[in-house]
């Protein structure tokens, strides 16, 4: 018998062109992989549910990749992508802003990533609701904002970006996220109705 997987789970985007509806971001982040411009810190802003930890996580497993496509996407079969599929890259951190908020939470992530990576070319940071970060663990996280090592990026990610200091914006690009709209979703309900017969 075939293993039962939720449709939530098996239709969950494993590289940017599955996506849905955040096309002007994908487009973006593939071009800069594809040019290797990639910035170091960048600011995911939208409401919650529209693919922002996902495009973080899609971004990090696509920069480790060891056989980028063309198109600057994940091969999805190598090792490296593989073990971020699995969630067993050790190349990817997740911190949540909300619960993990205090100058010692920071001061932790920050000694972390002086560490270069054992294997793959980089250790992807995501702060997930950053604005929730207190102001004095803000600052702790300022300096190394600023001069990330070479193998560090950083993806911070908000549902309030205008609760983020002045500081921290100015040395993030900035992505905003837009709603998913009902065209949107009827297009891609029909496509897996049609994957599902
Ligand atoms: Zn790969």
């Amino acid at each position: 018998m075939e293993k039962f997987v939720v449709s939530a789970r098996k239709y969950r985007p494993q590289t940017f062109d599955t996506v849905v509806g955040q096309s002007h971001i994908t487009t973006t982040l593939k071009n800069a992989i594809k040019h290797e411009q990639l910035a170091h810190a960048f600011l995911f802003c939208g409401p919650r549910g529209v693919g922002k930890t996902t495009c973080a996580r899609i971004l990090a497993k696509t920069i480790n990749c060891e056989n980028q496509t063309k198109e600057g996407e994940a091969c999805d079969k190598c090792s490296s992508c593989t073990s971020f599929n699995e969630g067993g890259s050790l190349n990817y951190f997740e911190l949540d802003g909300a619960s993990n908020n205090s100058v010692d939470d920071i001061r932790e992530l920050v000694t972390q990533v002086r560490f270069v990576p054992q294997s793959g070319k980089y250790k992807v940071y995501v702060i997930d609701e950053v604005h929730m970060l207190s102001s004095s663990a803000f600052n702790a996280f300022l300096k190394t904002l600023e001069e990330p090592p070479p193998y560090a990026i950083f993806i911070l990610a908000t549902t309030e970006k205008h609760k983020i200091l002045p500081t921290i914006l100015s040395r993030c690009q900035i992505f905003d996220f837009k709603r998913i709209t009902t065209n949107d979703t009827v297009e891609h309900l029909e496509s897996i109705c049609k994957k599902e017969k």
